[in-house]
């Protein structure tokens, strides 16, 4: 439930509402809005009764939340989140370009391709330092070398970087390196990391899993969410099918929903779900058509050497290509027509304009 306090309410007001939330053993949230405060409640196991907030001073109304994932959900928070890396705001409106190689390697290898990304217009750095690889026999990545090379790159090019913490052991040295803690499809239901990246002021760049429907994904973020880490991206990177023309099957469909359900931004990695570079460029294509927030691509200048996942690593030269192409979908895509928002009821909620922007209107329309 949401404890919606009216405009103007006073610090005393709120935190009664928080009190008389702890008081009946449950959890409070506040979230503050543009205008207003909401309160959520959080750890109930049933219906929350209402009308003992109601009668509180500066309280306007209680709406139930009727979704599982209550921090997550649109339905507590109907603007979307922007989350700041370093100066790079995701989520805002514009296109975030994360591109990089699978696995840091070196570090002439790392800055060569961090100086061909960001020339093609990447605002982010990814790159593997712990990998999770599927034989043990596999290279691992370089570990804490790679990610001191990931904060030469950061240092070099001004670009913040993303990079995956693999377990509890590694995630306190890779956030004191890394700008996004990126966890990985195989931990998305690794609870406890979930909550060791609750309790990290990092942001977190959350993939969904190989077979995890949207609910679980949202639920995953709502264990880093509850754990008190607002800052939390996810990432569409294909899930498993009987398909083998793929290594996975990338889930388009899912980004208006999660654009819909939730009101965290929501990238897609075409490079994960394609397994082949023929695939990439189309992939990432559609993914901002159909309303990303940004893309995490994998860029490698000599994808035949590569360490890891060479065969889906698009060329320095076929990124910068699609990067140019994307610029324009992307314009495209988010010239909404105006005529299907039916403001003719006169109430529409402030707040629609924003969600419109990327939303499905229909939720608009009456
Ligand atoms: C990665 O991005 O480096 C990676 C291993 O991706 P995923 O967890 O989606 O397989
Ligand atoms: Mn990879």
């Amino acid at each position: 439930m949401l404890v919606v306090m009216k405009k103007g309410a006073i610090a005393a007001e709120i935190e009664a509402v928080v009190s008389g939330i702890e008081q009946k053993g449950y959890i409070a949230r506040p979230i503050p809005g543009g205008e207003r405060v909401a309160i959520c409640v959080l750890h109930n196991d049933g219906p929350v009764d209402a009308s003992s907030f109601l009668q509180l001073p500066a309280v306007k109304e209680t709406i139930p939340v009727t979704r599982p994932y209550k921090l997550v959900s649109r339905e507590s928070q109907a603007w979307d989140t922007i989350i700041d890396v370093g100066g790079v705001r995701v989520g805002n409106g514009r296109l975030t370009i994360m591109a990089g190689p699978c696995a840091i390697e070196s570090e002439i290898q790392a800055l060569t391709i961090a100086q061909m990304v960001k020339r093609a217009g990447t605002q982010i750095f990814r790159g593997g330092a712990f990998k999770p690889r599927t034989s043990p026999y596999a290279f691992q990545g370089l570990g804490v070398e790679g990610l001191k090379i990931l904060a030469k790159v950061r240092l070099e090019t001004g670009m913040p970087v993303v990079t995956e913490a693999i377990d509890h052991e590694v995630y306190e040295l890779v956030e004191q390196y890394a700008d996004i803690v990126q966890i990985g499809a195989r931990n998305m239901q690794n609870f406890s990391l979930l909550r060791r990246a609750g309790k990290s002021r990092k942001p977190v760049l959350l993939k969904r899993g190989l077979a995890a429907t949207i609910e679980e994904w949202l639920m995953a973020a709502e264990y880093v969410m509850d754990g008190g880490n607002d800052k939390v991206i996810l990432c569409e990177r294909g899930v498993r099918t009987f398909a083998h023309h793929s290594r996975n099957t990338l889930d388009l469909s899912a980004i208006p929903v999660v654009r819909q359900e939730s009101h965290l931004p929501v990238i897609v990695d075409p490079s994960h779900a394609a397994g082949f570079r023929d695939q990439v460029i189309p992939l990432s294509r559609a993914a901002v058509a159909v309303g990303c927030h940004g893309l995490m691509v994998e860029v490698h200048h000599d994808p035949e050497t590569a360490l890891s996942d060479g065969p889906q690593s698009l060329y320095p030269a076929q990124f910068a290509e699609l990067c140019r192409q994307i610029e324009s979908i992307f314009k495209a895509s988010r010239a909404r027509p105006k005529r299907m928002i039916d403001t003719s009821s006169g109430s529409l909620p402030r707040y629609a304009k924003r969600i419109a922007e990327g939303c499905p209107q229909e939720r608009f329309t009456k």
